[in-house]
């Protein structure tokens, strides 16, 4: 299964004001463009177009030798949109979702809700039905009242079986409100997908302001912090951040007792405001008796992850005075950085003793504290 979006943002949208059009004006830190393509992009389809204004010539050099597909801009949006459509021709797509550069806000949800749709019929496009109460009204004075049932507030992006699609803007006369209109003409059937009410299309000067509100309320930053003891034991090796290492002394718990890995851990559950190992994993119940931390730093990760989150980096330090974490540091972040499933650079494993002083200065046993930071993009 072939899918790909065309991005339309070839318009001048005189009404959202600014000296520019409005897909190339500034947005958190980033252009409207930039978030549209970054939606897109993060939901992994094959292709993307975008359709740019002939006139536009910096954006043309700008992603000339980029991933993303460029084609021209027509007189109208019909002619954009099937001119981004012949682009693709040769590129054996069978889902493609058409989408308006000037709604930034659109959903990893909504692009998944538009393409699944798309299995069972031929043109899907999502919608919201009409709340407010209907008016007409002229001169500042309401002229009359409309019934609002029935009727939709119209979204983007629009999904069609590319073949269908090309056929029906080839065939179709001109003057289309959008392609939804244009399979109809053709006779085909469109699905209503629920839409979103945050995939807003920025019209207005004031629309500015609330799509970078609800941009930046999307980012999620978390930070967690672990810390962790274990004591000293008869034996011959430690386990320390899932490397064994050998040693006159080994450290004791219900578990392995790997405590560099155990405030991992514990850092990822506190991002998550999920507890601790012990809620997880309770040292009453015996099958845990042994069980190497890997399960356990697996578990939070895979929460992590389940929830939307990006581990970011983890920082761990160990206090002990021996053994000796130095040697053993570079395979400690690649075996922590396998388990957590991400670059070993965003893993750190450090190492202090404590001067001689406390339980650790008199190895007594090992002290672990770590950080990490969870990113929900
Ligand atoms: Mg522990």
């Amino acid at each position: 299964m072939t899918t790909a979006a065309i991005i339309v943002a070839a318009g001048r949208g005189s009404r959202a004001g600014g000296a520019i059009p409005k897909q190339w004006q500034p947005l958190n830190g980033r252009r409207v463009i930039d978030w549209t393509l970054a939606a897109f992009q993060k939901a992994g389809l094959d292709h993307i177009v975008l359709v740019l204004n002939p006139d536009d010539h910096a954006a043309w050099e700008e992603f000339e030798n980029t991933d993303v597909i460029l084609a021209k801009g027509g007189a109208e949006r019909a002619a954009s949109v099937l001119n981004g459509l012949s682009v693709l021709s040769g590129c054996d797509i069978d889902k493609v979702l058409i989408h308006d550069a000037a709604r930034p806000c659109v959903s990893m949800e909504l692009i998944a809700r538009v393409l699944t749709a798309l299995d069972n019929t031929t043109a899907a496009a999502p919608a919201l039905p009409v709340t407010d109460a209907l008016w007409t009204g002229a001169a500042d004075q309401v002229t009359g009242t409309r019934d609002r049932s029935g009727l939709y507030g119209a979204q983007t992006p629009q999904g069609f079986s590319y073949e269908v699609i090309v056929a029906a803007h080839l065939d179709h006369p001109g003057g289309a409100a959008d392609d939804v209109q244009v399979a109809r003409d053709a006779g085909h059937a469109v699905a209503i997908v629920a839409g979103d009410p945050d995939n807003i299309k920025i019209t207005r000067p004031e629309d500015f302001s609330r799509a970078a509100r609800l941009l930046r309320n999307e980012m999620d930053i978390r930070l967690g912090n672990g810390y962790d003891v274990h004591r000293f034991g008869e034996g011959d090796h430690v386990v320390l951040c899932g490397v064994k290492i050998p040693h006159d002394k080994t450290l004791q718990g219900h578990s392995d007792a790997d405590v560099g890995m155990h405030a991992v851990t514990d850092a990822i559950y506190g991002a998550l405001a999920e507890g601790d190992i012990g809620r997880h994993f309770p040292p009453s119940d015996p099958q845990w008796k042994g069980a190497a931390s890997e399960i356990f730093l697996r578990h939070a990760a895979e929460l992590a992850r389940a929830r939307g989150f990006t581990i970011s980096n983890v920082d761990c330090t160990l206090v002990c005075e021996y053994p000796k974490v130095g040697p053993h540091a570079a395979n400690m972040q690649a075996v922590m950085a396998e388990i957590l499933g991400i670059e070993a650079d965003r893993v750190s494993i450090k190492a202090t003793t404590s001067e001689r002083l406390g339980f650790t200065g008199r190895s007594e046993g090992i002290a672990s504290i770590a950080t990490a930071a969870l990113v929900k993009p």
